[in-house]
């Protein structure tokens, strides 16, 4: 008994100087103090001693107990406090040094001309829908007044997803859509993504279009005109000279393309030097919009009686609109997200 004292006494303070962790000290707490440790286990054993020498034993393993308890309690305080201290070190902070400055984002030349149509159409009354980005047969062509063999599919490239389903190629649709859940009076724009297999310097295989149609019981063709010279006077030069060419769309009679005076040489078709317009080809004018009186046959697929109804519709690419705005003169530009390029709008 005497011995093993004799021999904690000098190991457990050694052994508690050693100690570098916290897991450290409760492991060598356990080694001694626990209920199977070794001083316990002699405080156990005084019941063998012969009576007469239990109260010395009993106060000197008491003590030796209290006093490691001590230690063990001071060491585990010194190495919090160490810890502490390397933390305030390594993790300083010089309040002193500048601060990282945050990157303003800007708004994509596209979002920017998309946003500024909706505002000329809001502005005279036009509210926004949207319809979804996969489409069936029967909404992007046959209720157009497209049926499976008509020509005018093949004007637009189409990407088939499975069945019946594809990716829309206009945003006329949403004209159908909207027609289909709703009665006249209706004015209304729905702007989004629509996809086409083309991919060259001015065509895209997704890019932007804006659709809009007016339907009431007496709609005509000058309000059409008055729209949309209205809505090109806004979003190019309000002196901006408008043109309407007949032309065909499977979904409106009689349909119009309308052009615009040429951005680049203002009509006249050649450059101050004298050299071929390179923006209108020298024809000084530009195509800008697609429109027309919604076919009769559109509105019978939804239900309406177009002896009764009469609207028009338009639709137009939102790039084509930004690329003439900006003088962009290659499409892709707006989707290679090259920060020189997109920094330059605001
Ligand atoms: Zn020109």
């Amino acid at each position: 008994m005497k011995e093993s004292l004799e021999t904690l006494r000098e190991e457990i303070p050694d052994r508690i100087a050693h100690c570098e962790t916290g897991p450290e000290i409760e492991h060598l707490r356990v080694e001694y103090l626990g209920r199977k440790g070794k001083l316990t286990l002699l405080l156990r054993g005084l019941r063998d001693l012969p009576p007469e020498e239990r109260p010395q034993a009993g106060e000197q393993l008491n003590r030796l107990r209290r006093v490691t308890e001590e230690q063990i309690a001071a060491r585990l305080a010194e190495l919090k406090g160490r810890e502490k201290e390397r933390i305030l070190s390594e993790e300083r902070v010089d309040i002193t040094l500048p601060g990282s400055r945050w990157e303003r984002g800007r708004i994509h030349p596209l979002t920017l001309v998309m946003d500024e149509i909706i505002d000329v159409f809001a502005g005279m009354g036009f509210e926004i829908a949207r319809g979804p980005d996969i489409e069936d047969d029967y909404h992007n062509f046959e209720a157009l007044n497209m049926p499976k063999d008509h020509p005018a599919r093949d004007m637009q490239d189409t990407f088939f997803v499975s069945g019946e389903c594809l990716l829309r190629t206009h945003t006329s649709p949403v004209q159908i859509r909207v027609m289909e859940s709703r009665k006249p009076p209706l004015q209304i724009i729905a702007p989004g993504a629509v996809y086409r297999h083309d991919d060259d310097a001015t065509h895209s295989p997704m890019f932007h279009q804006v659709e809009g149609f007016m339907v009431d019981s007496d709609i005509s063709f000058a309000d059409l005109k008055g729209v949309l010279t209205h809505f090109i006077r806004q979003i190019f030069r309000p002196e901006t000279k408008v043109r309407f060419r007949p032309s065909f769309f499977p979904f409106t009679e009689p349909s119009a393309e309308i052009d615009i005076q040429c951005v680049l040489c203002g009509g006249e078709g050649t450059s101050q030097e004298g050299q071929t317009c390179r923006v209108c080809k020298g024809s000084g004018w530009l195509e800008i919009l697609g429109a027309g009186m919604i076919d009769p046959q559109v509105f019978r697929f939804v239900g309406y009686d177009p002896e009764k109804v009469s609207g028009f519709a338009f639709g137009m690419g939102v790039e084509r609109i930004a690329m003439l705005k900006f003088g962009i003169e290659d499409i892709r530009l707006f989707f290679q997200n090259d920060i020189r390029f997109l920094r330059q709008f605001r």
